[in-house]
């Protein structure tokens, strides 16, 4: 296999762009495909202050790298979510440490939940018994990373979510109707209220296995295993199963995913979101929230 753009050996082969590159093509090709992303869903621009998401992993760190890489004013946050299990949390912070250090000018805010709220996600989950800890975690951080972002006078909050587990949420949320879900999943989802921060995925055009290649031949150090919590998680199973089908079928993925955000902006499929509308002040933490009275979060404390 030889790379389209020089001839050179190639080092990886996109099917669904019908293109092969060589290392330093693809190192070059990269960050200009994450910042064609950016401008086509118009996510941020040069005067934006950037917020990413950092977990430690091979996704946000790439992309944190390549905002770097464009020239973007880009910090990072890791919410330290207290995971003891193979040190996974301590390991991923680790990363983003590494990670700063590589990179002057760069800096990134921690968030220690144990330190801050007396308690770590998996002692959370054991409290509130049947919670599981997946669920507990993404409300955990959905809502520190708002603050955070908030607080520090982010404009934008990019995460490392990739083609790969959009589509499997996509899936996820399709087979089960979940119009809500459907109705704010995109690759922006924009503020709504002066104090829900705009959200952004530059990476929700390129495969996993691209970003993969991406951090690997960049030489970025990342946390290799997946959260202890995530084996046998349902979105693996989905992101199996939609592996199976670009196998057969080419840029099935990308598709899937492009049709719908598509579809969505022109008008052709519309949900309803009943709950979008109504938005008031949390009386505890004063992030807004769609519940009558305290947030999902606040509730968490609630005996
Ligand atoms: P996940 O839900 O673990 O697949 O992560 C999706 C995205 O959320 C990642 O690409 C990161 O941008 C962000 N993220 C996940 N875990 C953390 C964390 N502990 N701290 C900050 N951001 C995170
Ligand atoms: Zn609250």
């Amino acid at each position: 296999m030889r790379c389209n753009r020089c001839g050179q050996e190639a080092v990886i082969g996109m099917r669904h762009h019908r293109l092969a590159l060589c290392k330093s093509c693809y190192l070059s090709w990269f960050p200009r495909f994450v910042d064609r992303t950016i401008q086509q869903f118009h996510m941020f621009g040069r005067d934006d202050r950037v917020l990413v998401a950092v977990s430690g992993g091979k996704d946000s760190l790439s992309l944190w790298e390549v905002l770097f890489h464009l020239g973007y004013a880009a910090d990072g946050a890791y919410i330290q979510l207290g995971i003891e299990q193979g040190r996974y949390s301590e390991q991923s912070l680790e990363m983003v440490r590494a990670f700063v250090e590589a990179h002057p000018g760069t800096s990134v805010h921690v968030v220690d939940l144990k330190s801050r709220y007396g308690i770590s996600v998996p002692e959370w989950a054991e409290e509130k018994q049947g919670r599981k800890v997946c669920s507990l975690c993404g409300l955990v951080k959905r809502h520190e990373m708002n603050r955070v972002a908030y607080e520090g006078g982010y404009t934008v909050l990019a995460t490392g979510h990739n083609v790969d587990d959009e589509v499997a949420t996509l899936l996820q949320n399709t087979l089960h109707w979940q119009t809500a879900y459907l109705n704010r999943q995109g690759p922006v989802l924009p503020s709504t209220h002066p104090k829900l921060v705009r959200k952004v995925k530059p990476l929700c055009r390129l495969y996993e296995r691209e970003v993969a290649a991406y951090a690997l031949l960049r030489g970025i150090r990342y946390i290799y295993d997946e959260c202890p919590f995530s084996k046998g998680a349902k979105s693996l199973f989905y992101k199996e199963l939609l592996n199976q089908l670009e196998e057969a079928s080419p840029a099935s993925k990308d598709h899937f995913y492009l049709d719908f955000v598509r579809a969505k902006a022109d008008g052709r499929m519309r949900f309803e979101d009943k709950e979008a509308a109504r938005l008031q002040d949390c009386p505890k933490c004063g992030q807004p929230t769609t519940t009558e009275g305290l947030c999902a979060f606040c509730r968490l404390w609630v005996r």
